[in-house]
């Protein structure tokens, strides 16, 4: 509070770097426990659906590409239960959309798997870190070229198919604004190129150049997501001479430090997600977070019931602390959507970001699909609270069935993975210290 005045709703963030950081050790620890607790760490999410954009999409057969799947004697047959009584409440014809085996509501941003769901698999995130897999190169540059494409949307596409895919002619599009060429390099990209700037980072100017806030809104939700992936990486990287794994500075200074708008936009993404949790903390709070089997009253009974009471008071103070401190006024939602063609980009905002979540079945490594799977979905729902519900909406006696068991896990889960994204940063900055001093 009070470091700088604010100069516009995106802007302002810078002002909370700080804050964020003397917040963090605090939040972070607390977090990382709820997300290891049952109903956090189980998630249920389909990884074989097919890519709907292209076909070959270079499946990554490294080991740790692979997800472990889940212990189903671990899943609490209500859970099952809830999501298909609360699929069944809204028809399919009313308001909702569906492809492929999935759906959304109307004020979704991205595609639901949840756990009526019925191809998917539990996953125990527990069990399958997010880090360095080796999943690079054509593949996966595609599939980043094909997220940022999405940003290309304007007052023109306003008869734009809810279900188009990402279109050569969009890209084209958006490379006639920013003048460069919209192909990739063949061989790939090298750091050199990076900085030249070829596609994404090109649209990054074309969105802060004269476009409206809630453009260089998606550009940073994006751009934030990916950063906050390749701290990941760098910080859990695999020497593959020595088979050890440890954070990787170089990694860092390439990917990140020498680029520090991508650092700004993790913040950004973190700032979004906190002022999401604060805005819907009563309903959360509220949240039936509970695993104990109904009844049993033996010593696993029991166990399971000190567990549920350990989550609940973790639950409470993630909600506590991401309250504090101002954050909650880091992002103001009201800033956004207001204008004379407000309900026309929200619905192509809506749309663009729910093919960001089928775009995620072309990711050719189980691994990044299930992180990204996950973190897209814990991104929609935020905006889904920032951007649809008001306050009446989030009562939790009026709307108890308002969120998705699935949204919920995923809500959390991609504010622990920014929360230790900065963790992982505030590392990196100590070992560049050390590195720099020892020279
Ligand atoms: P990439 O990260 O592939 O970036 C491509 C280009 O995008 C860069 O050259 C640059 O121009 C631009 N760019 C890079 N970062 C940003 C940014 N933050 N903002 C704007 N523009 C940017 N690999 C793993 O090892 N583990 C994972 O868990 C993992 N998860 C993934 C999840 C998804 C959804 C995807 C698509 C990929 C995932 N990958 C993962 C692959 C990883 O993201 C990289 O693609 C890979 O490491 C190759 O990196 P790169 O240096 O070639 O650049």
């Amino acid at each position: 509070e009070g470091y700088c005045s604010p100069s516009g709703p995106i802007e302002s963030t810078h002002c909370l770097y700080e804050t964020i950081e003397s917040l963090n050790p605090r939040l972070f620890p607390v977090i990382h426990s709820l997300v290891e607790t049952p109903f956090f760490r189980h998630y249920k999410v389909d990884l074989y659906r097919e890519c709907p954009f292209w076909h070959d999409n270079g499946f990554c057969m490294n080991r740790d590409c692979g997800v472990e799947e889940a212990d189903e004697s671990q899943i609490p047959e209500k859970w099952r239960r809830q999501a298909l009584s609360e699929v069944s409440v809204v028809p399919p014809d009313e308001g909702e959309g569906s492809v492929g085996g999935c759906y959304f509501r109307e004020q979704d941003f991205c595609y639901i798997e949840d756990d009526a769901t019925q191809e998917g698999q539990y996953v125990d995130l527990t069990l399958n870190p997010e880090r360095f897999t080796g999943y690079a190169g054509d593949s996966s540059h595609q599939v980043w070229r094909a997220i940022y494409e999405e940003n290309c949307f304007g007052l023109s596409e306003a008869s734009l198919d809810s279900h188009s895919p990402p279109s050569p002619n969009r890209a084209s599009r958006a490379s006639a604004v920013v003048g460069a060429g919209s192909g990739a390099p063949s061989g790939g990209f090298g750091f050199s190129k990076l900085s030249e700037g070829w596609g994404t980072e090109m649209l990054k100017s074309q969105v802060s150049e004269g476009t409206c806030e809630e453009k260089k809104v998606y550009y940073r939700v994006i751009s934030g997501l990916h950063a906050s992936i390749s701290i990941h990486i760098c910080h859990e990287y695999l020497d593959q001479q020595t088979g050890e794994w440890a954070p990787n500075l170089p990694c860092f200074v390439s990917r990140l430090a020498t680029h520090p708008e991508r650092l700004s936009n993790v913040y950004f993404n973190a700032v979004l997600m906190l002022r999401a949790v604060e805005r819907a903390s009563k309903y959360l709070e509220a949240y039936d977070i509970s695993t104990a089997p109904l009844g049993r009253l033996d010593e696993l009974g029991k166990k399971k019931r000190e567990e549920d009471v350990k989550a609940k008071g973790l639950l409470k103070e993630v909600l506590h602390l991401a309250g504090s401190e101002g954050m909650a006024h880091g992002f103001d939602e009201g800033d956004f959507f207001t204008g004379d063609d407000a309900l026309i980009l929200k619905e192509q905002f809506k749309t663009h970001f729910r093919n960001v979540s089928r775009i995620m079945d072309c990711v050719g490594c189980d691994k990044c699909r299930l992180w990204g799977k996950l973190q897209v979905s814990g991104l929609g729902t935020a905006l889904k609270i920032l951007f649809e519900l008001d306050d009446k909406a989030l009562d939790p006696k009026i709307n108890p069935d308002l969120l998705q068991r699935s949204e919920v896990v995923a809500l959390f889960n991609t504010l622990h993975r920014l929360l230790e994204s900065l963790a992982a940063v505030e590392n990196f900055r100590k070992m560049y210290a050390q590195a720099q001093s020892s020279e």
